[in-house]
């Protein structure tokens, strides 16, 4: 018991002074599902939570191929260039489920991953969207207090995932190609409306024609859409991670994102919702594990199921069986 709290006082100290390391240890701790680390993991993030939150937390989502890793790439190389500290992590639903990924493995983005001042952490790849949704965000957390200013978290297009990534952060991107009547057909709407700025990518070459016309199509479009952060209007650049174009655009766009949201309070007030919603789903997710737990649940649940099959009872009175309402007001 006593090697654990020296273990963690170590680690503290290690990742507070900028431990890549050390930072890659406490993680491993975090995800694990050992209860040794699990307490050990949960003292040593009350012990670094003073030193978190000071970063910009940014989402970037896109389907497979929209150039997220080149972008991200090419943008992390450039913060981490002026001195930022460069934090990328990724939350992969495909990994969630078949344990195969669709965003890749740690091969990618090898420049960024060799400098000194970026930390690239795959993504976990055990649990639930939920459970990989808390661990992301307590990597976040250990990422902030080992001094990164700046983390991007990447995520596919193609979910929900894209959904809890916008939970977690403050800026949130999404990435396009070029088409931006196709894009609407579909349910992409729902998408546009999370993103505070849409990134019309790969405006090189023959497509950068296009691409300023899409650009110009979208700039359009934003203002029939509810705006993803109350007192933004959400933009759209053209960029090309190849040609290291637009960059400047996106970090502008990014700083003054912020500083807009700071003097209205909305910067802090979504952070305070978000840490909201996450206490509240780690309570519904512990409910849920807890109540599957219980001795002879899963027995019973597959039990009145058959039932239900049979037409015997409604769903409404199975539940009741494993469940009864607390509330006698229905
Ligand atoms: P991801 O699946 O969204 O991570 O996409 P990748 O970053 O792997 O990129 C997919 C493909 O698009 C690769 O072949 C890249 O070389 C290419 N690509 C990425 N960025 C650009 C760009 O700015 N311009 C052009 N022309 N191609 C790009």
């Amino acid at each position: 018991k006593k090697s654990k709290a020296v273990a963690v006082d170590a680690l503290y100290n290690e990742i507070s002074a900028g431990s890549r390391l050390h930072l890659s240890k406490g993680i491993t701790i975090l995800e694990s599902m050992q209860q040794t680390d699990k307490v050990a993991g949960q003292e040593l993030l009350r012990k670094l939570l003073p030193k978190t939150g000071s970063s910009i937390r940014i989402g970037i989502t896109g389907v497979p191929g929209a150039g997220k890793s080149t972008f991200i790439e090419t943008f992390g190389l450039r913060l981490a260039e002026e001195g930022h500290k460069v934090a990328v992590l990724a939350i992969d639903p495909s990994s969630t489920v078949t344990g195969g990924s669709i965003l890749g493995d740690k091969t990618r983005m090898e420049r960024l991953a060799r400098h000194p001042n970026a930390f690239i952490r795959p993504s976990p790849s055990s649990g639930t969207l939920g459970g990989v949704h808390k661990k992301t965000r307590e990597t976040m957390l250990l990422c902030e207090a080992a001094g990164y200013d700046i983390i991007l978290v990447e995520t596919v297009g193609v979910g929900q995932s894209e959904t809890v990534v916008r939970g977690m952060v403050d800026f949130f991107m999404l990435l396009v190609l070029t088409g931006a009547g196709d894009e609407l057909q579909g349910m992409k709407k729902g998408i546009m409306e999370l993103a505070d700025s849409i990134i019309v990518h790969k405006a090189d070459g023959d497509n950068l024609k296009l691409a300023k016309k899409t650009v110009r199509e979208y700039r359009q479009l934003l203002h029939f859409l509810q705006p993803a952060t109350p007192g933004w209007m959400s933009n759209s650049i053209p960029v090309s991670s190849l040609k290291n174009t637009g960059f400047d655009d996106v970090w502008s766009t990014i700083t003054e994102f912020k500083e807009k949201m700071e003097v209205s309070g909305m910067w802090h007030q979504r952070r305070q919702s978000q840490t909201k919603d996450w206490f509240q789903s780690m309570i519904r997710d512990r409910l849920i594990d807890n109540f599957f737990a219980e001795t002879g649940m899963k027995e019973r649940v597959s039990g009145l199921e058959q039932r239900l099959l049979t037409g015997e009872m409604t769903v409404a009175s199975a539940v009741d069986q494993i469940l009864p309402s607390k509330k006698n007001d229905d």
